[in-house]
Formats: C-alpha cells, structure tokens, sequence
C-alpha cells in the first residue's frame, strides 16, 4: 500500500502550529478513505485533518489500530505543545515540573481545540495551574474506598455488589478523575495479573456477590485475552448473576471495540457496559460506530457523566448530550456531582447546577434521557439521589401535594 507523504516543516517551534499543504491533504483525504478497512468506519474529518497535519504518513489501517493508537499517546504537556497552543494556566503547570499523569490518544487529540484553552474537551484532558491548588474539604480518596477494600483490587462497600480495580492504566486521563490516587501510577499498560486471581477468590468466596463491577482506572485498555480470562473467570462463579465493566474507551479510543472484542464480550452475557461521556463532541461518527456495534451485541449501555463547571453544566450542553447517547442506545445513567479530589474546584459546581438541569429535563424530554442526579458521599456513603423538590408535603386532608415539571400543584389521594 502506497503511503502518503507530505512536505511539512521537520521543526514544529514551541506554540507555532503548522498548516499542512491544501491540495496534498484532499488527495491524502480521498487515498485514506480507499485504504479503509471493512471493519471501521470511514475517519471522521477531525481525524483526517489531524492525521494530515501530524501523523503524515500514517495509513488509515495503523489509525484505526488501537495499539498504534495507545503507543503514539501524548504522554507530557511537552508533547502537546506540538499540537497545542498552550494557555499561561497550561503552560504554568508545565514550567512548574509537577510530575501530573497526562495521557491523551491522539484520536482524541484530533477532537482538542488548538487555539482555545476553554473549549470544554480540551479542558477536560489538558492540566491546568489550578490542579496544584487543594481547597478545603479535597482529599486523595473522597469516596473513601480504601477502608472498603478487603482484598487488593476489590472494593466492597455495599451488600450484593462488588468493585474489582483490574488496571490502574487509561488510555485518556481525565482531569478531574475520583481515583486519581490510584490510576496512572505505573504510567504503563500494567495489568495487576498476580492480584487478580486473590480477587477471584475472595468473589467465589462470598455468595451474596450477585454483581461485579470491572473497571480501573480502564479494563478495555486489557488485551482480548486478559479480559476473556477474567470475564470466563467470573462466568465460573454461580452466584454472580451480572458482570459490568466501567470504560471510557469508546469516547477516547473507539478503535478498541474490534469486531473480535465484542464477539468475545457477548459470550459472557448478562454483561453490561457503564460508559463515561462529558460532552455532546465526543459523539463523533467514530464512537457512535462504535456504540452501535456494541448494541449489536445485545450490550445494554449506560451513560455516567461527571458534572464539570463550564464543560457540561448546562442544561442545554447536557440534553444534547443526552439525546446523542439515546441515538445510540446509550441510555444517559448517572448525572455525578464532581468528587472534592485534590485540586478540583476549578470544576466542581454548586449543587443547585445540577437539580436545575434535571428540572430542565424532567417532563421535558424523554424520560429514558434523564440521569440519576447522584452524589457519592464523602467518606464511604455511597452514592446519594437528589431531586427537584417535586414532593410538597402533605395537606390537611392526608393528600400528598406534588409540583409538576411546569411548576403545577397536584393532589394524591395517599389514604
Ligand atoms: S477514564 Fe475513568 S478511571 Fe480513567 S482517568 Fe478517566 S475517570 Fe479516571
């Protein structure tokens, strides 16, 4: 297969972003697009333009391979300022020499704003000064799960379920990420092998387990293998009734869901994917690809999205979001109020923002695109609903009082 070749600057200077070509990127455009692969779709035009400028020679097939894809990361702001036009906030972190985990797949670096630090994906990905800032109230584990780990890798705080941490590697590091203290700490596709066979056992050992829960940091960076042998693993355990696995790969690295990874998921059924989207622009032609064809697979899919000031807290920002999912069959699940993790204020909202964006979606679109508005209560307290005050008390006759979504008062007959 012929590769393309462009003419571009060897050198990029710090901060300076250069244009490829025009006409040698539409002949790139339409030679990439008849190199395609049968088995993805055609490279959305942020991809195209990107690989053009930066990746020249690259071929659609070595794109859309997702080894490729984790080992051409950009694993420093240093790297980044090759695509990026940094921020005085980004390039303070820089300066400082705070060794902050960053890891971007430059599928999603095709998707970052060059010039504008606060486009909301960008943000979501990109460190900022405001990260070595701790505010009051911020601890390394709000949620309190090492007090719940019984054995390594295994969380076990409420009755029925369990959480098994198999990696603490993501392909895309989020910013704001509740187990910052424990993912990216190898820097390195670590898979905790010899912890997991200890885990495995403690669920075997526990017959009240009905429900695990795989993530990480992110289980779909595992190879096939790894992840078939912990899922046929679990399959051997009779009590567990569901397995789940927590991913945000479909959103940063689409190029994962092979058509031999779902056909090996989808032999350990009832298996559920919990899947982590911010934005309305992660919804490209690429990752609804590839949520379709995990649907095909009989994969039930939620939606976990954390609430994140000037990212996605805007009822607007969040019902596109949530009508992109439903167009996918990504049912949008949990709405979080941002964890108090260090350095986290910059994104943390008050919680009226988030009871106003289910008031703003409650009645007022489908019932299937609105979230549980949840907080996962410091110190171990699990994940807390809260709502609208929809329920008004009771009047002098023993009827309930409700407010409807338009702000009407309804009696029932509660006697
Ligand atoms: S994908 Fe999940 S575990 Fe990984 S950095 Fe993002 S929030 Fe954390």
């Amino acid at each position: 297969m012929k590769k393309v070749k462009f003419i571009v600057q060897e050198s990029i200077l710090e901060n300076e972003l250069v244009e490829p070509p025009s006409t040698e990127n539409e002949f790139a455009i339409l030679t990439r697009r008849n190199v395609q692969n049968a088995n993805f779709p055609e490279l959305g035009e942020k991809s195209l333009k990107f690989i053009s400028q930066y990746f020249p020679e690259v071929t659609a097939k070595e794109w859309n391979d997702w080894h490729w894809q984790i080992r051409n990361s950009y694993t420093s702001l240093q790297s980044l300022t090759s695509i990026l036009k940094l921020s005085s906030e980004e390039m303070k972190v820089f300066k400082s020499k705070t060794n902050l985990p960053v890891r971007i797949t430059p599928y999603y670096a095709s998707l970052l704003s060059s010039f504008d630090s606060k486009q909301p994906l960008r943000r979501s990905v990109v460190p900022v000064f405001n990260e070595l800032i701790i505010s009051k109230g911020e601890e390394n584990d709000p949620l309190g799960e090492h007090g719940d780990t019984t054995v390594s890798c295994i969380v076990h705080r409420y009755p029925d379920r369990v959480l098994f941490l198999v990696t603490d590697f993501c392909s895309t590091y989020c910013r704001y990420c509740t187990r910052s203290h424990t993912v990216a700490k190898t820097q390195s596709h670590h898979a905790m092998k010899s912890e997991w066979d200890l885990a495995l056992e403690y669920i075997s050992n526990h017959p009240e387990i009905r429900d695990v829960l795989i993530s990480g940091g992110d289980p779909l960076t595992l190879s096939d293998s790894q992840l078939e042998y912990l899922l046929s693993k679990i399959r051997q355990i009779e009590h567990v009734e569901i397995i789940r696995l927590g991913s945000k790969v479909p959103a940063v690295l689409p190029q994962r869901i092979t058509t031999k990874l779902v056909n090996m998921l989808k032999k350990y059924h009832p298996l559920f994917l919990s899947l982590h989207f911010t934005h309305p622009d992660e919804l490209t032609e690429e990752t609804k690809f590839a949520c379709r064809r995990l649907a095909d697979a009989g994969i039930p899919m939620g939606s976990q999205t954390v609430l994140l000031k000037d990212i996605n807290d805007d009822a607007q920002v969040y019902k596109k979001l949530a009508h992109e999912l439903l167009k996918v069959r990504v049912r949008p699940y949990y709405l979080y109020q941002c964890d108090p993790i260090p350095g986290s204020a910059h994104f943390r909202t008050p919680v009226e923002k988030g009871l106003e964006i289910i008031q703003n979606m409650r009645g007022h679109t489908s019932g299937y695109a609105v979230p549980h508005y949840v907080i996962d209560a410091p110190g171990g307290g699990g994940k807390i609903p809260l709502l609208p005050n929809y329920y008004q008390g009771k009047d002098e006759d023993g009827n309930v009082v409700l407010k409807n979504y338009e702000g009407g008062l309804y009696n029932y007959p509660d006697y």
